[in-house]
């Protein structure tokens, strides 16, 4: 079996940790035992690009229980868990091709190697299997029966590339469940990225000013969560919905030029590009921390921040300090890149239980569907949402009404007045 991974005898480790999660998964796992006997994905050659964590495990073995081919590799080339990546090969025999902090190359030899298996369906977060099968193996993307996307930025692009007329095969996107974005980036954002702050920098948040560049659903996660560990918070947001909200939820919004000037902690949520820019890094206090948990760092203009610095060093793990030439000394952590898979963990097993459901249930839906469904971005049915979510609560041991007759004929009339 062919892998790249940076150490076998951390399988052990991984195994461990991955069982862990597994405790807390209990949709994928009631999913995992329906693909086990009934395949669904029998014979189906997948490639998968996502974070190497312990919540992607779990999903790898559920896609393999349903008789997948799956090969995995990295969606981001500082999230991987060394020990996970091993494990998945040494005790589940799923070829891995992720080291955490590979360089580029290696992060693109790896997407090949993954795609080298010509597979019929793609796994993607962040559309980067997408874009590699148009841009280098067109030939193959007529033949495939389609992929699912878990973010929302993989998710807006595949539908720019729809909107051209350019995507080849059916993308389930993932991010468009409720089960999804609800859940996964408003409260899984919202705890692993300041946990992922917290463990690059061990500093207290009571008291401090955190700026929070995005007030969708990760802003609106680490917003409160930052709010509820005493700091006070200014949003910036280019939406004048979003910016209401986000006033009317208690914070300050302004502008990032002004925001600049006051924030101790700098996180981006957007996204969009360049959104902590020249003005902002010309503006910050001595002392400013800086990291993004959207999309790519391209979040932050890293290049303009080096323009305007006369030294740099690594101070800990994931932080690194740029001294301006005015003597300001400005901390990036995790070079940019996402904080809360870089320096933690990711989100935890509870939420990613709800995400991978969908994940591997648009898997299914893309096999089963593959001769009507069009070359274009889809959602999941509103039922299978809502099974997840009963399946979520009954694992929770929570309760719901369900409609009486006699409501649904008053929720169906028109004719009972006040
Ligand atoms: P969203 O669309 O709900 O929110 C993004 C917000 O950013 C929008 O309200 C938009 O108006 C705002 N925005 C855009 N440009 C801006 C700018 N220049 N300044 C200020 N605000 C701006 O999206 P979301 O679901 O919150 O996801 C945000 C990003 O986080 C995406 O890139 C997504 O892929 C990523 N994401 C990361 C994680 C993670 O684990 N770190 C989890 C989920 C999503
Ligand atoms: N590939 C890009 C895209 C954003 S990643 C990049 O890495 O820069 C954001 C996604 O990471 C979210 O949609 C979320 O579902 C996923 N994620 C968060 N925690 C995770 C975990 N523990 N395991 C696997 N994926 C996780």
């Amino acid at each position: 079996m062919d892998f790249d991974i940076k150490d076998k005898s951390l399988a052990e480790a991984g195994a461990h940790r991955i069982s862990w999660a597994a405790r807390d998964m209990p949709v994928l796992r009631k999913i995992a035992e329906d693909f086990a006997r009934e395949k669904p994905l029998k014979g189906i050659r997948m490639s998968a690009c996502l974070h190497v964590t312990t919540e992607t495990a779990n999903l790898m073995k559920a896609l393999k229980a349903g008789g997948a081919d799956v090969y995995l590799c990295a969606s981001n080339p500082l999230s991987t868990q060394d020990d996970v990546a091993a494990s998945l090969v040494v005790n589940d025999g799923i070829p891995v091709f992720a080291i955490k902090g590979e360089d580029n190359d290696t992060y693109y030899r790896h997407i090949r190697a993954v795609l080298d298996i010509k597979p019929h369906v793609t796994m993607d977060d962040g559309a980067d299997l997408v874009s590699t099968l148009h841009s280098h193996y067109p030939e193959w993307v007529k033949e495939m029966i389609g992929g699912t996307e878990e973010t929302t930025t993989g998710v807006i692009r595949l539908k720019s590339m729809a909107q051209k007329g350019v995507l080849g095969f059916p993308v389930v996107a993932v991010n468009d469940s409720q089960t999804k974005h609800l859940f996964d980036n408003r409260y899984g954002t919202g705890q692993s990225t300041l946990d992922g702050i917290m463990r690059a920098t061990n500093r207290l948040f009571a008291g401090s000013t955190v700026v929070v560049a995005g007030y969708g659903w990760c802003g609106r996660g680490i917003a409160r969560r930052a709010q509820g560990m005493g700091a006070r918070v200014i949003v910036t947001e280019i939406d004048p919905i979003k910016a209401l909200e986000a006033v009317m939820d208690g914070y300050s919004v302004a502008p990032m030029k002004e925001a600049a000037k006051l924030g101790d902690f700098f996180i981006t949520v957007t996204g969009n590009i360049n959104v902590v820019g020249a003005e902002a890094f010309d503006a910050m206090k001595d002392g400013a921390i800086v990291c993004n948990s959207g999309h790519f760092n391209v979040e932050l203009n890293l290049p303009y921040l080096e323009s305007i610095s006369k030294e740099r060093s690594i101070l800990r793990d994931f932080v690194e300090e740029f001294v301006t030439r005015d003597g300001r000394r400005i901390m990036v952590l995790g070079e940019g890149r996402l904080i809360n898979l870089a320096s933690a963990e990711g989100h935890p097993a509870q939420v990613m239980d709800m995400s991978f459901a969908n994940q591997a249930l648009g898997a299914k839906y893309l096999v089963q569907n593959r001769k009507t469904l069009e070359k274009t971005v889809v959602r999941l049915p509103e039922a299978v949402d809502q099974d997840i979510a009963a399946l979520k609560l009954a694992a929770l041991g929570v309760k719901i009404e369900t409609l009486t007759e006699e409501q649904k004929d008053y929720l169906a009339s028109w004719e009972m007045g006040t």
